[in-house]
């Protein structure tokens, strides 16, 4: 496996591996791997010949006080993982490699994606799906990947990002992996190292509540949108009566627009802090199955 860490060199030893018929995956990710990242290179495996991971905490879409500065590093057990899984490649670049200007104290040409970035996680965090817009968009010019793995478990950042491909024209496919859970339902995030072992069993709360909620929905059947603020509204209070401070709980087309025509399609989304820490999960729910 290799591992880089210049746009140079990931531009030249992707030229020498390009050919029509061999897929480039690209696996972007902020790195401290887990096993969810690592079904998403496994994925990458599957669907294409070459698998380049990319390891970048990026700067750019942490906004004021967030866990930027903390956010784990730990480049050397995330390569050996990547190595174990069958990666070929590691993109891992500095950040004056990736924003030049930034270091210099100038401002970054951004992407942005309108209306889908000011809602649910964009509006809890200004800026944040700027920053992953941008990043994702240097990071396709620099690899030329044909394809790309996403988490579902960034449910609006998938949709963030589907958007970018499609509105500016990047010749890559977006695939979703389904989000890999702990085995009592919380969802795998580098961020529940920050929780104590007595913490990581309450946040099994919110997948117990997402199941709750989409059990409410299918046994009530038909498609009525007051029924399901009010148990948004319930799930917000038996959460917060548990300890949680719940960010948003909404229930949203799975465009992720309001609930204001007739819908099949669903998706639940949820971001809660326990403690100091933002936890953040979702599930899709269809009427018709
Ligand atoms: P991150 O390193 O947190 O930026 O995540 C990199 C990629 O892994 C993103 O596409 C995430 O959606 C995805 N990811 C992170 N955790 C999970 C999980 N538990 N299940 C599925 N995908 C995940």
């Amino acid at each position: 496996m290799q591992i880089i860490h210049t746009i140079t060199e990931i531009r030249q030893v992707v030229a020498e591996l390009k050919q029509p018929e061999k897929q480039i995956g690209l696996v972007p990710t902020m790195g401290n791997l887990h096993h969810g990242h690592l079904q998403l290179v496994k994925m990458a495996l599957v669907e294409s010949d070459i698998v380049i991971c990319s390891i970048f905490v990026n700067p750019l879409q942490f906004g004021e006080g967030e866990d930027y500065e903390q956010y784990p590093r730990t480049l050397g057990d995330d390569t050996q993982k990547l190595e174990e899984a069958g990666c070929h490649i590691v993109f891992a670049p500095s950040v004056d490699e990736m924003y030049p200007n930034l270091s210099c104290g100038r401002d970054q040409s951004q992407v942005t994606v309108p209306d889908i970035s000011n809602i649910l996680e964009g509006a809890a965090r200004p800026g944040h799906f700027a920053g992953v817009a941008t990043v994702v968009a240097k990071l396709f010019n620099m690899v030329q990947p044909d394809k790309a793995v996403f988490g579902a478990k960034d449910y609006q950042q998938l949709q963030v990002i589907k958007r970018v491909v499609t509105e500016l024209c990047f010749p890559v496919k977006i695939l979703s992996h389904p989000i890999v859970r702990e085995e009592n339902g919380l969802a795998m995030s580098s961020r529940n190292g920050y929780l104590s072992d007595e913490q990581k069993e309450q946040a099994s709360a919110l997948y117990a509540t997402l199941q709750r909620l989409k059990r409410q929905i299918k046994e009530h059947g038909s498609y009525d949108p007051k029924f399901y603020a009010q148990i948004e509204q319930e799930a917000i209070s038996q959460l917060n009566s548990q300890g949680f401070v719940t960010d948003y709980l909404a229930i949203r087309s799975t465009d992720l627009s309001s609930l204001t025509e007739k819908v099949h399609n669903m998706v639940i989304l949820l971001t809660a802090y326990l403690g100091n820490i933002r936890l953040l999960d979702n599930m899709e729910i269809s009427l018709s199955s």
